[in-house]
């Protein structure tokens, strides 16, 4: 590879992670979350007879995208209500594409129907890799986002059935770091273990951790701190208990889970793919399927590391600038993990990241 190139690559490897932890670190001020958390309040729950064709502004009137349903249709909340929602002519031809709780401006056009006129850019996002296999390019590869905006993401494990995978945490917590979502690791079913696995590497990485029972309530007021002002999604493998935790949170006791469309998603969202729902006065949900099979993103080999904070102080030892911590020989990190001082599971899941 030209020596030119591999410049430029770490130059956008240094970039891109500046530019996460800015955006990480306004993420845990929380101050920002929970002034777009207010502001999607207003709409979710706003006047509706103050939207009226009467009084339509031209540029149109804020709105949040509060559903998703298979084959794109959209949902949108304005002033409280919601409305089926088309976009601009405009906006189809640029190839938007929108997600729950992307941010609008829509006009009032037909009635019961908005037209999107604007959109917003987004805070953060979750996304995903979507493979085009009908293009057989090398960029045939684009990035899905799952949800918009979403301030944080609860990684859900749980202690046993099914065992704890760190190597899943470690790949969430890319994938947020990446998005500029703050994770918070909410080991649950801590019911049914005396001691739960020991997470001070977890700990150590600034994580907050709920240790949680959605059987018992263990940790569920914990849980509620810490969504207060803001909009939550919730991701983890199947069946560590995201929909017994939602429905604890949301005080739907009683009903079912654990069957293939019991839950949360029973009933009220069959025919949406992703949707929006308020989960306390003042935290909301992202309720979006898909988040199982989260991949990476156009996460290049050579950046991927810079979304390790814990090869930070490391990486620079390392003697060759473009290290990718493989197979180069004088590798600092490699180093550091035969010391200890990366942990070796952490190394491993870089190491299974790199593989794609
Ligand atoms: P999801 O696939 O992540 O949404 O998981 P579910 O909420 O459907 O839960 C999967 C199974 O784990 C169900 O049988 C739940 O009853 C059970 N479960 C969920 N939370 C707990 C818990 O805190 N303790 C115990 N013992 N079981 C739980
Ligand atoms: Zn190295």
């Amino acid at each position: 590879m030209p020596k030119q190139t591999l410049e430029v690559r770490g130059r956008r490897a240094r970039e891109e992670r500046r530019r996460a932890e800015k955006a990480l670190k306004r993420r845990l001020e929380g101050a920002e979350a929970a002034a777009a958390v207010e502001e999607a309040a207003d709409i979710l729950e706003g006047d509706a007879s103050q939207v009226g064709e009467g009084a339509l502004p031209d540029t149109g009137w804020r709105g949040l995208v509060a559903g998703v349903q298979r084959g794109g249709v959209l949902t949108v909340v304005v002033g409280g209500r919601t409305y089926g929602a088309s976009l601009a002519r405009e906006l189809a031809r640029d190839g938007y594409s929108l997600t729950v709780g992307d941010r609008v401006q829509a006009v009032l056009d037909t009635p019961g129907r908005v037209t999107i006129v604007d959109v917003e850019p987004r805070r953060t996002k979750l996304a995903r890799v979507r493979e085009d296999r009908s293009r057989r390019s090398a960029f045939a590869r684009e990035e899905a986002v799952l949800a918009a905006n979403v301030d944080v993401a609860v990684i859900v494990a749980a202690v046993a059935d099914p065992p704890f995978h760190p190597k899943l945490v470690d790949r969430f917590l890319v994938i947020c770091q990446y998005g500029g979502i703050r994770p918070i690791l909410c080991l649950n079913k801590c019911d049914l273990v005396a001691s739960p696995p020991d997470l001070s590497i977890y700990a150590g990485l600034g994580l907050p951790i709920v240790y949680a029972s959605a059987a018992t309530g263990t940790g569920l007021d914990d849980l509620r701190g810490l969504l207060a002002g803001t909009v939550a999604v919730f991701t983890g493998h199947s069946g560590v208990g995201k929909s017994s935790l939602v429905n604890a949170l949301l005080g739907e006791e009683q009903q079912a889970v654990g069957t293939v469309g019991a839950g949360y998603r029973r009933g009220r969202h069959t025919t949406t793919s992703s949707s929006l729902l308020p989960l306390d006065d003042d935290s909301y949900l992202v309720d979006t399927p898909g988040v199982r099979s989260l991949g990476i993103w156009e996460i290049n080999p050579r950046t991927l590391a810079a979304y390790f904070p814990d090869f930070d102080p490391i990486v620079p030892g390392c003697r060759f600038s473009t290290c990718s911590h493989v197979h180069e020989p004088a590798c600092a990190v490699k180093e550091a993990v035969e010391d200890g001082e990366i942990a070796r599971q952490r190394y491993e899941s870089y190491l299974r990241l790199m593989e794609g």
